[in-house]
């Protein structure tokens, strides 16, 4: 597959057609819609076999339900993203009109990652057809059965200089990834974000990256530490924590530590009756992911950490479905408190005082998320103003992704940009200024010579 040709192609057919009208664009959104929903059972199947078991009902929930909500958003929502925007023209420029006009911008690559297989290559797909692009997709190859899936999806849906895609390794992504895009879309981790970044900055090709990064939990001291412990167990057994956004760990006021990690264990029982059996709880995407999780824990219990496994594992040495594992109190060199965790491990870390915890959060890079759990306005409004993350909710983890109205996307190195919703349609949209000068102003006021008046009125 020869992706000079496929990007040639894209290109050729953007040029024919450089400005879709929003019945063009509206009808590749509803294609898409309706694709998902006619595919959805090879899709979650597909999922099912890539892990090794995910449920229909998570699969569904993430994969299916999250990338139509965003079409149909971006559906309803595209006439009025596409009207030229008026803009107030200075006295001297009057009765000039300007305006900002968004345009597509031409062939958009996007490179997927493996955790949410179909949302991750739907999502921004959705959003770079709404603004009028192609698009070129490679989704991961950690998840071949779903790739190929998509790939006739993709292929039954859309003509082959609409939407392209490309399906391979980490050569292949490579490959794309130095192609001369109009704009590259890359999900994932945040060293191959730099490999990315790089390759793409060869072509000056603009970049958004949504990447990873360690999101704490923090229990403020007004913070009812049953709801928050509820909310964040929910957040971390969620594709068994692997979702960028999962709580990776938990920034506790000391007072709340006993009743918090009790909470905490008791919800992640009642949430897998079964242990890591338990029908809804998904399994680890390969053995060596699975691996890499075990010797985090290994590394802390030999550290001197106290790992509590709430529930059960799963039987049979096949299957890689992990129990979750609460550490209390790791040491921070530990490399479980350095890497993204990415798996259903839960540091718990105690903190005295709100300085101490803003400071801890902000010495580590910047978080694509912070949850804060607080029922006291002060505890709020300090963490909103003093925090930095690409994203926060507070008193609940992993929703804010699900408001439309919201960007969502990372800061410094959990990434640059969103393609979600309206900023996503900006950002794969030129919004070309446009000045449209009128007969009553020519302009003539600074045309040389500027003598007399002119030069009167210039200074
Ligand atoms: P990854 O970085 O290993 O792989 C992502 C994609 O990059 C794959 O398609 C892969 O083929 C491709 N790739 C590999 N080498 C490449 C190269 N040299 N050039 C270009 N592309 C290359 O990530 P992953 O393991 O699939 O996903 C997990 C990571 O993704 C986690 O860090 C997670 O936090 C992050 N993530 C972020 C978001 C977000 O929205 N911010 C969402 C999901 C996952």
């Amino acid at each position: 597959m020869d992706t000079t040709l496929l990007l040639d192609a894209l290109r050729r057919a953007h040029l024919a057609d450089p400005d879709p009208d929003a019945p063009i664009r509206i009808d590749r959104l509803r294609r898409l819609e309706t694709a998902l929903q006619a595919w959805e059972s090879r899709l979650v199947a597909a999922i099912h076999a890539d892990f090794g078991h995910r449920s229909a009902a998570e699969s569904g929930l993430f994969d299916i339900t999250l990338p139509i909500a965003d079409i149909r958003f971006a559906r309803r929502s595209l006439r009025r993203w596409m009207r030229p925007r008026r803009v107030a023209v200075p006295a001297y420029l009057q009765p000039a009109k300007a305006l900002l006009r968004p345009q597509p911008l031409g062939v958009v690559g996007i490179i997927a990652p493996w955790n949410f297989p179909v949302y991750l290559t739907a999502g921004p797909l959705a959003m770079v057809l709404a603004a009028g692009n192609r698009a070129m997709v490679k989704p991961s190859e950690l998840t071949p059965a779903t790739a190929d899936v998509l790939n006739a999806l993709l292929t039954e849906t859309f003509a082959p200089d609409e939407v392209a895609c490309v399906t391979g390794g980490p050569d292949v992504a490579a490959n794309v990834a130095a192609l001369p895009f109009d704009h590259l879309v890359f999900t994932g981790s945040t060293a191959v974000g730099r490999k990315v970044a790089e390759a793409a900055a060869r072509n000056l090709t603009p970049v958004t990256l949504e990447l990873g990064g360690k999101s704490p939990a923090i229990l403020a001291a007004s913070a009812d530490p049953q709801r928050a412990a509820r909310r964040i167990a929910w957040g971390k057994l969620a594709n068994a924590g692997q979702i960028c956004i999962a709580p990776d760990y938990a920034l506790v006021h000391r007072p709340l530590i006993g009743p918090f990690v009790d909470s905490l264990a008791e919800a992640m029982r009642r949430m897998l009756p079964e242990g890591a059996a338990s029908a809804d709880y998904g399994a680890i995407v390969s053995d060596r992911h699975r691996t890499r999780l075990e010797s985090l824990l290994a590394e802390a219990e030999a550290a001197g950490a106290r790992v509590i496994r709430p529930v059960g594992a799963a039987p049979g040495p096949g299957l890689r479905r992990m129990a979750p594992a609460i550490v209390l109190d790791p040491p921070p060199d530990l490399r479980l408190m350095q890497e993204e965790i990415f798996g259903p491990i839960l540091p718990v870390i105690a903190y005295d005082s709100r300085d101490e915890a803003l400071a801890r959060v902000a010495d580590g890079p910047r978080p694509l998320a912070l949850y804060l759990f607080a029922e006291a306005a002060e505890d709020r409004q300090a963490w909103i103003a003093r925090s930095l993350a690409g994203g926060m909710a507070v008193n609940d983890t992993l929703l804010h992704v699900a408001c439309n109205g919201l960007p969502f996307g990372g800061v410094g190195a959990s990434g640059t940009g969103s393609w979600h919703g309206e900023d996503g349609f900006r950002r794969f949209s030129h919004m070309k200024p446009v000045l449209i000068q009128s007969r009553l102003n020519g302009g003539f006021l600074m045309e040389p010579p500027f003598s007399g008046w002119k030069a009167r009125a210039l200074r």
